[in-house]
């Protein structure tokens, strides 16, 4: 994977240039200039010249840049070259719903095993994959050796969880119960609440209200 010299705020965007290009050439198109990407992603063109700049060097901004080329630097950046395995933990309405969905695969990740607690669950398939109990969770994920793993059971479970995961070894820990974890230095949490972008969205609609 490359070390990038470039700002969060452009590292942040990767993944919708990612996207964009990769629409762009499933539709046939081979160049793109830098005023049609920006205008696909809600971006100024001159952020978008910057941006790809700082990737590297993918053509010129008037004759458009070769998509296929930036494409390639992304998967490379993003990871996406090397798949990375990860622990689901909490198969419940979320869980399912995040194993069920095919597109992580694309973005490299791979869910290689799945845990719960609850004995009705335990031992059943999801779609062709066995629940297993969560007490297995350290020897696999140190025979696997994972370094990723998916908090989605309730809040007031998510600690002892993200604990076991740090003790067999997992660095990347994706949490979505509403809890602040506490892992050791060198373990990266990221944590995904759906809520927040709800909020934004409300305060906009109120702003949008008082407006008219
Ligand atoms: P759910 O009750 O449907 O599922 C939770 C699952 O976790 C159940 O299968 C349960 O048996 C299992 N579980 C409980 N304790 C466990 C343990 N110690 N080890 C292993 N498995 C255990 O709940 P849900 O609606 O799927 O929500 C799951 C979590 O995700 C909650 O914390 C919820 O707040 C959160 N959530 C977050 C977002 C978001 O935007 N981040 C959205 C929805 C739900």
């Amino acid at each position: 994977m490359r070390r990038l010299e470039v700002s969060k705020s452009t590292l942040m965007r990767l993944p919708l240039y990612y996207r964009t290009l990769d629409r762009l050439i499933k539709d046939g198109n081979r160049k793109v200039l830098s005023e049609r990407l920006g205008e696909a992603m809600h971006i100024d063109a001159t952020q978008v010249r910057r941006d790809l700049s700082s990737l590297g060097d993918f053509g010129k901004a008037g004759v458009g840049y070769d998509i296929e080329s930036i494409l390639e630097v992304l998967d490379d950046i993003l990871g996406f070259k090397n798949t990375t395995e990860a622990v689901l933990v909490g198969i419940g309405r979320l869980g399912s719903a995040l194993y069920s969905y095919p597109g992580f695969q694309k973005y490299g990740m791979k869910i290689a095993a799945l845990f719960d607690v609850d004995s009705e669950k335990v031992g059943t398939n999801l779609d062709g994959t066995m629940i297993l109990d969560v007490s297995e969770l350290e020897r696999v994920v140190k025979r696997l050796n994972v370094q990723m793993g998916i908090i989605a059971v309730p809040d007031f479970a998510a600690q002892a969880v993200a604990d076991v995961m740090v003790l067999a070894g997992i660095v990347a820990i994706w949490n979505f119960a509403p809890v602040n974890l506490v892992v050791p230095a060198g373990v990266h949490v990221r944590d995904e609440d759906l809520a927040v972008g709800l909020t934004h969205l409300s305060r906009d609609l109120v702003i949008m209200n008082e407006k008219i």
